[in-house]
Protein backbone atom coordinates (compact mmCIF):
# COMPACT_ATOMS: atom_id res chain seq x y z
CA UNK A 1 0.00 0.00 0.00
CA UNK A 2 0.90 3.71 -0.37
CA UNK A 3 2.05 5.25 2.70
CA UNK A 4 3.73 8.67 4.08
CA UNK A 5 6.72 8.68 5.41
CA UNK A 6 9.28 11.28 7.21
CA UNK A 7 12.39 10.81 5.42
CA UNK A 8 14.02 13.91 8.18
CA UNK A 9 13.61 17.68 8.95
CA UNK A 10 11.01 19.43 6.15
CA UNK A 11 10.98 16.04 3.97
CA UNK A 12 8.40 13.66 3.61
CA UNK A 13 7.63 11.31 0.47
CA UNK A 14 4.87 8.86 -0.71
CA UNK A 15 6.02 5.41 -0.50
CA UNK A 16 5.01 1.69 -0.67
CA UNK A 17 5.07 -0.15 2.15
CA UNK A 18 3.79 -3.71 3.10
CA UNK A 19 -0.24 -4.22 3.94
CA UNK A 20 -0.56 -3.85 7.95
CA UNK A 21 -1.89 -7.15 9.12
CA UNK A 22 -3.94 -8.09 12.28
CA UNK A 23 -1.62 -8.92 15.21
CA UNK A 24 -3.57 -9.63 18.07
CA UNK A 25 -7.16 -10.97 18.33
CA UNK A 26 -8.40 -7.49 19.27
CA UNK A 27 -6.80 -5.20 16.19
CA UNK A 28 -9.17 -4.41 13.18
CA UNK A 29 -7.42 -2.86 9.74
CA UNK A 30 -9.55 -0.22 8.72
CA UNK A 31 -9.18 1.28 5.24
CA UNK A 32 -8.32 4.87 5.27
CA UNK A 33 -11.23 6.94 3.68
CA UNK A 34 -9.63 10.34 5.36
CA UNK A 35 -6.45 11.37 6.87
CA UNK A 36 -5.91 14.99 8.32
CA UNK A 37 -1.96 16.71 8.49
CA UNK A 38 -2.20 17.96 12.03
CA UNK A 39 -0.30 21.16 13.46
CA UNK A 40 1.29 18.30 15.79
CA UNK A 41 2.88 16.31 12.67
CA UNK A 42 4.64 19.77 11.97
CA UNK A 43 6.60 19.38 15.57
CA UNK A 44 8.50 16.46 14.11
CA UNK A 45 8.27 17.15 10.69
CA UNK A 46 10.77 20.48 11.46
CA UNK A 47 12.79 18.41 13.13
CA UNK A 48 11.50 19.88 16.69
CA UNK A 49 10.14 16.66 18.31
CA UNK A 50 13.00 13.72 17.01
CA UNK A 51 11.23 10.92 14.86
CA UNK A 52 13.04 8.37 13.64
CA UNK A 53 13.76 8.21 9.97
CA UNK A 54 10.79 6.20 7.77
CA UNK A 55 8.47 6.95 10.40
CA UNK A 56 4.96 6.90 8.76
CA UNK A 57 2.82 9.85 10.22
CA UNK A 58 -0.92 10.22 10.17
CA UNK A 59 -2.97 10.69 14.02
CA UNK A 60 -6.16 11.99 12.42
CA UNK A 61 -7.69 9.18 10.57
CA UNK A 62 -11.36 7.95 9.11
CA UNK A 63 -12.30 4.79 7.06
CA UNK A 64 -14.32 1.54 6.77
CA UNK A 65 -13.80 -1.54 8.64
CA UNK A 66 -12.26 -3.85 6.52
CA UNK A 67 -10.75 -7.13 8.96
CA UNK A 68 -11.60 -7.82 12.45
CA UNK A 69 -9.31 -9.66 14.64
CA UNK A 70 -11.36 -13.08 16.49
CA UNK A 71 -12.29 -11.36 19.97
CA UNK A 72 -13.64 -8.03 18.04
CA UNK A 73 -17.14 -7.98 19.13
CA UNK A 74 -18.57 -4.69 18.98
CA UNK A 75 -17.08 -3.68 15.06
CA UNK A 76 -17.50 -5.51 12.23
CA UNK A 77 -16.41 -5.34 9.13
CA UNK A 78 -18.15 -3.04 6.49
CA UNK A 79 -18.36 -0.23 9.44
CA UNK A 80 -17.46 3.47 8.89
CA UNK A 81 -15.01 4.38 11.60
CA UNK A 82 -13.11 7.10 12.88
CA UNK A 83 -10.09 6.76 15.60
CA UNK A 84 -9.11 8.76 18.35
CA UNK A 85 -5.63 9.66 18.07
CA UNK A 86 -4.69 8.27 20.75
CA UNK A 87 -4.90 4.50 21.31
CA UNK A 88 -6.25 2.96 24.46
CA UNK A 89 -6.50 -0.13 25.78
CA UNK A 90 -9.98 0.98 27.83
CA UNK A 91 -9.20 -1.23 30.56
CA UNK A 92 -6.34 0.21 32.60
CA UNK A 93 -6.34 2.64 36.01
CA UNK A 94 -6.38 5.70 33.74
CA UNK A 95 -8.53 4.36 30.81
CA UNK A 96 -11.41 3.03 33.19
CA UNK A 97 -11.60 6.64 34.81
CA UNK A 98 -11.90 8.32 31.15
CA UNK A 99 -7.96 9.54 30.70
CA UNK A 100 -7.39 7.86 27.67
CA UNK A 101 -4.98 10.26 26.81
CA UNK A 102 -2.38 8.75 29.57
CA UNK A 103 -3.72 4.90 28.78
CA UNK A 104 -0.43 2.91 30.94
CA UNK A 105 -0.89 -0.05 28.68
CA UNK A 106 -0.54 0.30 25.06
CA UNK A 107 2.90 2.49 24.41
CA UNK A 108 5.90 -0.20 25.47
CA UNK A 109 7.69 3.07 25.72
CA UNK A 110 5.72 5.02 28.13
CA UNK A 111 2.18 6.80 29.18
CA UNK A 112 -0.40 7.26 26.40
CA UNK A 113 -0.09 6.10 22.99
CA UNK A 114 -0.58 7.40 19.17
CA UNK A 115 -0.83 6.48 15.42
CA UNK A 116 2.29 8.04 13.99
CA UNK A 117 3.94 10.03 16.83
CA UNK A 118 7.52 10.35 18.01
CA UNK A 119 7.73 8.78 22.07
CA UNK A 120 3.78 7.23 21.40
CA UNK A 121 4.62 3.83 20.69
CA UNK A 122 5.12 1.66 17.35
CA UNK A 123 2.08 2.44 15.66
CA UNK A 124 2.15 3.21 12.07
CA UNK A 125 0.57 6.52 11.36
CA UNK A 126 -2.82 6.47 8.92
CA UNK A 127 -1.84 9.00 6.06
CA UNK A 128 -1.94 5.72 4.03
CA UNK A 129 -4.30 3.71 2.03
CA UNK A 130 -4.56 0.80 5.59
CA UNK A 131 -4.36 1.48 9.23
CA UNK A 132 -4.10 -1.00 11.89
CA UNK A 133 -6.50 -0.40 15.25
CA UNK A 134 -5.33 -1.80 18.35
CA UNK A 135 -8.01 -2.16 20.74
CA UNK A 136 -10.42 -1.71 17.88
CA UNK A 137 -13.97 -2.19 20.36
CA UNK A 138 -12.38 0.41 22.29
CA UNK A 139 -10.83 2.70 19.91
CA UNK A 140 -13.37 2.93 16.80
CA UNK A 141 -16.06 5.34 16.52
CA UNK A 142 -19.05 4.07 14.60
CA UNK A 143 -20.46 6.44 11.75
CA UNK A 144 -23.46 6.70 10.03
CA UNK A 145 -23.62 7.09 6.46
CA UNK A 146 -21.39 6.87 3.31
CA UNK A 147 -17.69 6.94 2.70
CA UNK A 148 -17.24 10.44 1.08
CA UNK A 149 -20.67 12.41 1.77
CA UNK A 150 -21.33 15.73 2.92
CA UNK A 151 -20.37 14.83 6.48
CA UNK A 152 -16.82 13.09 5.67
CA UNK A 153 -14.65 16.06 7.21
CA UNK A 154 -16.60 17.06 9.62
CA UNK A 155 -16.73 13.06 10.91
CA UNK A 156 -12.82 13.38 10.12
CA UNK A 157 -12.00 16.19 12.65
CA UNK A 158 -13.75 14.14 15.41
CA UNK A 159 -10.30 12.20 15.92
CA UNK A 160 -8.56 15.14 16.86
CA UNK A 161 -9.05 18.64 16.75
CA UNK A 162 -12.59 19.13 17.07
CA UNK A 163 -12.41 17.41 20.15
CA UNK A 164 -9.20 19.27 21.22
CA UNK A 165 -10.15 22.41 20.73
CA UNK A 166 -13.62 21.23 22.90
CA UNK A 167 -11.30 20.27 25.53
CA UNK A 168 -9.63 23.44 25.62
CA UNK A 169 -12.77 25.12 26.38
CA UNK A 170 -13.61 22.52 28.73
CA UNK A 171 -10.46 22.88 30.37
CA UNK A 172 -11.20 26.82 30.20
CA UNK A 173 -14.49 26.28 32.01
CA UNK A 174 -16.71 27.63 29.09
CA UNK A 175 -20.13 28.64 29.84
CA UNK A 176 -23.27 29.99 29.10
CA UNK A 177 -22.71 34.21 28.97
CA UNK A 178 -18.54 33.65 29.30
CA UNK A 179 -16.35 35.89 27.74
CA UNK A 180 -13.33 34.18 25.76
CA UNK A 181 -9.92 34.49 24.62
CA UNK A 182 -8.77 31.95 22.38
CA UNK A 183 -4.73 33.01 20.90
CA UNK A 184 -4.33 30.58 17.71
CA UNK A 185 -6.29 30.67 14.52
CA UNK A 186 -5.05 27.16 13.38
CA UNK A 187 -7.52 24.48 13.42
CA UNK A 188 -7.20 23.73 16.99
CA UNK A 189 -8.05 27.42 17.93
CA UNK A 190 -10.71 27.90 15.35
CA UNK A 191 -12.29 24.83 17.02
CA UNK A 192 -11.78 26.08 20.27
CA UNK A 193 -13.75 29.31 19.23
CA UNK A 194 -16.46 27.36 17.70
CA UNK A 195 -16.64 24.99 21.08
CA UNK A 196 -16.79 27.78 23.33
CA UNK A 197 -20.25 29.16 21.26
CA UNK A 198 -21.12 26.05 21.43
CA UNK A 199 -21.14 26.20 25.23
CA UNK A 200 -23.01 29.15 24.87
CA UNK A 201 -19.65 31.97 25.65
CA UNK A 202 -21.11 35.35 25.14
CA UNK A 203 -18.16 37.15 23.42
CA UNK A 204 -15.25 35.11 21.79
CA UNK A 205 -12.00 36.88 20.82
CA UNK A 206 -9.61 35.32 18.47
CA UNK A 207 -6.34 36.06 18.18
CA UNK A 208 -3.41 35.16 14.93
CA UNK A 209 -1.56 37.08 12.82
CA UNK A 210 -2.50 35.34 9.45
CA UNK A 211 -4.90 36.92 8.60
CA UNK A 212 -6.97 34.42 6.28
CA UNK A 213 -7.31 32.64 9.53
CA UNK A 214 -8.06 35.87 11.30
CA UNK A 215 -11.27 35.50 8.34
CA UNK A 216 -12.06 32.15 9.37
CA UNK A 217 -12.84 33.55 12.93
CA UNK A 218 -14.91 36.00 12.14
CA UNK A 219 -16.91 34.06 9.85
CA UNK A 220 -18.52 32.23 13.21
CA UNK A 221 -18.97 35.09 14.77
CA UNK A 222 -15.54 35.75 16.69
CA UNK A 223 -13.69 39.18 16.92
CA UNK A 224 -10.49 38.93 15.55
CA UNK A 225 -7.15 40.41 17.00
CA UNK A 226 -4.06 40.49 15.01
CA UNK A 227 -1.18 40.70 17.01
CA UNK A 228 1.06 41.86 14.63
CA UNK A 229 -0.79 45.43 15.63
CA UNK A 230 0.00 45.60 19.09
CA UNK A 231 -0.35 43.24 22.39
CA UNK A 232 -3.17 41.00 21.56
CA UNK A 233 -4.48 41.36 25.62
CA UNK A 234 -4.67 45.77 25.68
CA UNK A 235 -6.48 45.38 22.14
CA UNK A 236 -8.97 43.16 24.12
CA UNK A 237 -9.21 45.33 27.01
CA UNK A 238 -9.73 47.72 25.37
CA UNK A 239 -12.63 46.66 23.54
CA UNK A 240 -14.02 45.33 26.24
CA UNK A 241 -13.91 48.80 28.27
CA UNK A 242 -15.70 50.61 25.17
CA UNK A 243 -18.46 47.90 25.33
CA UNK A 244 -21.55 49.94 27.37
CA UNK A 245 -23.15 46.32 27.68
CA UNK A 246 -19.91 44.83 29.63
CA UNK A 247 -21.74 44.00 32.83
CA UNK A 248 -24.49 47.39 32.39
CA UNK A 249 -20.95 49.41 32.55
CA UNK A 250 -18.07 49.08 34.87
CA UNK A 251 -17.97 50.62 38.24
CA UNK A 252 -15.01 51.93 39.64
CA UNK A 253 -12.60 49.20 40.84
CA UNK A 254 -14.94 46.90 38.55
CA UNK A 255 -12.14 47.59 35.32
CA UNK A 256 -10.08 45.38 37.38
CA UNK A 257 -12.43 42.42 35.59
CA UNK A 258 -11.76 44.16 32.24
CA UNK A 259 -10.44 41.43 30.58
CA UNK A 260 -11.91 37.42 30.14
CA UNK A 261 -13.21 34.48 32.27
CA UNK A 262 -11.85 31.94 29.93
CA UNK A 263 -8.36 32.12 27.91
CA UNK A 264 -7.41 28.86 25.72
CA UNK A 265 -4.06 28.64 24.76
CA UNK A 266 -4.30 26.84 20.93
CA UNK A 267 -0.67 27.95 20.25
CA UNK A 268 2.13 26.58 22.37
CA UNK A 269 5.92 26.23 22.92
CA UNK A 270 6.41 28.21 19.33
CA UNK A 271 4.64 31.15 19.67
CA UNK A 272 5.50 34.23 17.78
CA UNK A 273 7.05 36.99 19.80
CA UNK A 274 4.64 40.25 19.18
CA UNK A 275 7.55 42.95 19.44
CA UNK A 276 9.22 40.53 16.63
CA UNK A 277 7.28 38.05 15.18
CA UNK A 278 9.50 36.40 12.88
CA UNK A 279 11.57 35.19 16.44
CA UNK A 280 9.76 32.57 18.79
CA UNK A 281 9.15 33.85 22.28
CA UNK A 282 7.69 30.14 24.23
CA UNK A 283 5.82 32.05 27.15
CA UNK A 284 4.11 34.92 24.91
CA UNK A 285 0.90 33.38 24.91
CA UNK A 286 0.81 32.25 28.51
CA UNK A 287 1.88 35.81 30.01
CA UNK A 288 -0.56 37.42 28.08
CA UNK A 289 -3.51 35.15 29.20
CA UNK A 290 -2.17 35.25 32.38
CA UNK A 291 -2.33 39.13 31.81
CA UNK A 292 -6.32 39.32 30.21
CA UNK A 293 -8.18 36.48 32.10
CA UNK A 294 -9.56 38.40 35.09
CA UNK A 295 -8.91 37.45 38.66
CA UNK A 296 -10.94 33.98 39.60
CA UNK A 297 -10.78 32.83 35.78
CA UNK A 298 -9.26 29.72 33.98
CA UNK A 299 -6.96 28.65 31.79
CA UNK A 300 -6.54 25.73 29.48
CA UNK A 301 -3.51 24.89 27.38
CA UNK A 302 -3.73 22.76 24.77
CA UNK A 303 -0.83 23.95 22.46
CA UNK A 304 1.56 21.25 23.08
CA UNK A 305 5.33 22.40 25.54
CA UNK A 306 7.53 19.36 25.14
CA UNK A 307 9.87 18.54 27.77
CA UNK A 308 12.52 17.87 25.28
CA UNK A 309 12.97 20.54 21.97
CA UNK A 310 16.51 20.91 20.15
CA UNK A 311 15.42 24.07 18.43
CA UNK A 312 14.42 25.80 22.22
CA UNK A 313 15.41 29.00 22.08
CA UNK A 314 17.98 28.45 24.95
CA UNK A 315 19.68 25.59 27.26
CA UNK A 316 16.16 25.67 29.61
CA UNK A 317 13.87 25.61 26.71
CA UNK A 318 15.46 23.32 25.24
CA UNK A 319 14.36 20.81 28.32
CA UNK A 320 10.55 23.15 27.82
CA UNK A 321 11.55 24.68 31.38
CA UNK A 322 10.22 28.01 31.63
CA UNK A 323 9.86 30.85 33.68
CA UNK A 324 5.99 31.52 34.72
CA UNK A 325 4.17 34.41 36.08
CA UNK A 326 3.62 32.48 39.45
CA UNK A 327 3.10 35.63 41.21
CA UNK A 328 0.29 37.05 39.22
CA UNK A 329 -1.11 33.25 38.72
CA UNK A 330 -1.77 33.07 42.60
CA UNK A 331 -2.82 36.22 43.17
CA UNK A 332 -5.20 36.66 40.61
CA UNK A 333 -6.64 32.73 41.85
CA UNK A 334 -6.37 31.59 38.22
CA UNK A 335 -6.96 28.07 37.51
CA UNK A 336 -5.11 26.18 35.07
CA UNK A 337 -5.28 23.04 33.31
CA UNK A 338 -3.29 21.64 30.22
CA UNK A 339 -2.57 18.56 28.27
CA UNK A 340 -3.31 15.98 25.88
CA UNK A 341 -6.95 15.48 24.92
CA UNK A 342 -8.84 12.44 26.14
CA UNK A 343 -10.46 12.54 22.54
CA UNK A 344 -13.04 9.37 23.32
CA UNK A 345 -14.43 11.29 26.67
CA UNK A 346 -15.98 13.69 23.69
CA UNK A 347 -16.01 11.97 20.53
CA UNK A 348 -19.34 10.46 21.24
CA UNK A 349 -21.31 13.39 21.77
CA UNK A 350 -19.47 15.59 18.95
CA UNK A 351 -20.57 13.23 16.39
CA UNK A 352 -24.22 13.64 17.74
CA UNK A 353 -24.09 17.18 17.24
CA UNK A 354 -22.68 16.69 13.65
CA UNK A 355 -25.15 14.17 12.89
CA UNK A 356 -28.89 16.30 14.51
CA UNK A 357 -26.48 19.57 12.15
CA UNK A 358 -25.79 21.54 15.06
CA UNK A 359 -22.26 21.49 14.93
CA UNK A 360 -20.40 21.98 11.49
CA UNK A 361 -17.01 21.65 12.49
CA UNK A 362 -15.56 21.42 8.87
CA UNK A 363 -15.77 24.98 8.00
CA UNK A 364 -11.77 24.74 9.02
CA UNK A 365 -10.80 22.75 6.02
CA UNK A 366 -9.19 24.71 3.33
CA UNK A 367 -7.58 21.65 1.43
CA UNK A 368 -8.69 17.85 0.03
CA UNK A 369 -6.10 16.16 -1.63
CA UNK A 370 -5.01 12.91 -2.96
CA UNK A 371 -2.05 11.35 -1.05
CA UNK A 372 0.51 11.88 -3.66
CA UNK A 373 0.17 16.04 -3.20
CA UNK A 374 1.29 15.08 0.60
CA UNK A 375 4.79 16.53 0.44
CA UNK A 376 4.02 19.56 -0.91
CA UNK A 377 0.66 20.22 1.35
CA UNK A 378 3.19 19.82 4.40
CA UNK A 379 5.66 22.00 2.87
CA UNK A 380 2.52 24.66 2.58
CA UNK A 381 0.81 24.12 5.66
CA UNK A 382 3.79 24.30 7.62
CA UNK A 383 5.13 27.60 6.29
CA UNK A 384 1.03 28.75 6.92
CA UNK A 385 0.87 30.07 3.56
CA UNK A 386 -1.50 30.32 0.34
CA UNK A 387 -4.47 29.91 2.89
CA UNK A 388 -3.40 26.22 4.23
CA UNK A 389 -5.85 26.14 7.01
CA UNK A 390 -6.60 22.12 7.48
CA UNK A 391 -5.27 19.53 4.89
CA UNK A 392 -7.32 16.02 4.66
CA UNK A 393 -5.67 13.61 3.04
CA UNK A 394 -8.05 11.34 0.75
CA UNK A 395 -6.20 8.07 0.05
CA UNK A 396 -8.90 6.54 -2.27
CA UNK A 397 -8.57 9.73 -4.41
CA UNK A 398 -9.99 13.18 -4.18
CA UNK A 399 -12.50 12.34 -7.13
CA UNK A 400 -13.66 8.97 -5.34
CA UNK A 401 -14.39 10.80 -2.27
P1 LIG B 1 -1.09 25.60 13.85
O1 LIG B 1 0.37 25.60 14.06
O2 LIG B 1 -1.63 25.62 12.48
O3 LIG B 1 -1.74 26.82 14.67
C1 LIG B 1 -1.04 27.64 15.53
C2 LIG B 1 -1.45 29.09 15.24
O4 LIG B 1 -0.90 29.94 16.25
C3 LIG B 1 -0.94 29.63 13.89
O5 LIG B 1 -2.03 30.09 13.12
C4 LIG B 1 0.00 30.77 14.31
O6 LIG B 1 -0.02 31.86 13.38
C5 LIG B 1 -0.57 31.17 15.65
N1 LIG B 1 0.36 31.91 16.53
C6 LIG B 1 1.71 31.87 16.59
N2 LIG B 1 2.18 32.71 17.54
C7 LIG B 1 1.08 33.30 18.10
C8 LIG B 1 0.92 34.28 19.12
N3 LIG B 1 1.96 34.81 19.78
N4 LIG B 1 -0.34 34.67 19.44
C9 LIG B 1 -1.42 34.15 18.80
N5 LIG B 1 -1.31 33.21 17.79
C10 LIG B 1 -0.08 32.81 17.46
O7 LIG B 1 -1.56 24.26 14.56
P2 LIG B 1 -2.90 23.60 15.13
O8 LIG B 1 -3.15 22.35 14.36
O9 LIG B 1 -4.02 24.56 15.27
O10 LIG B 1 -2.36 23.18 16.57
C11 LIG B 1 -2.12 24.15 17.57
C12 LIG B 1 -1.41 23.53 18.76
O11 LIG B 1 -2.24 22.55 19.36
C13 LIG B 1 -0.10 22.81 18.39
O12 LIG B 1 0.84 23.02 19.41
C14 LIG B 1 -0.51 21.36 18.36
O13 LIG B 1 0.54 20.47 18.56
C15 LIG B 1 -1.47 21.35 19.53
N6 LIG B 1 -2.36 20.19 19.62
C16 LIG B 1 -2.56 19.68 20.87
C17 LIG B 1 -3.38 18.60 21.05
C18 LIG B 1 -3.62 18.07 22.43
O14 LIG B 1 -3.98 16.89 22.58
N7 LIG B 1 -3.47 18.88 23.47
C19 LIG B 1 -4.00 17.99 19.94
C20 LIG B 1 -3.82 18.56 18.68
C21 LIG B 1 -2.98 19.67 18.52
ZN1 LIG C 1 -3.80 16.14 15.20
ZN1 LIG D 1 -5.44 1.98 29.17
Amino acid sequence: MRAIVYKGPNEVSVETVADPEIEAATDAIVRITSSGICGSDLHMYEGRTPASGDMRFGHENMGVVEEVGSAVSAIHVGDRVVMPFNIACGTCFNCARGFTNACLVVNPEGVSAGYGYAGMGPFPGGQAERLRVPFADFNCLKLPGKPGDELEDDFLLLSDVFPTGYHGAELAGVGPGDTVAVFGAGPVGLLAAYSSMLRGAAEVYVVDGIAERLAKAEEIGAIAIDYTAGEPCKQIEKLRRANPLVRGGLRPGEEKMAGVMCGIDAVGYQARSVDNPDKENPMQVIDELVHVVNPTGRIGIVGVYFAEDPGGVNGAAKKGQFTLPLGDIFEKGLTIGMGQTPVKKYNAYLRDLIVAGRAKPSFIVSHRLDLDAAPEAYEKFDSRTDGYTKVVLKPEGVAAS
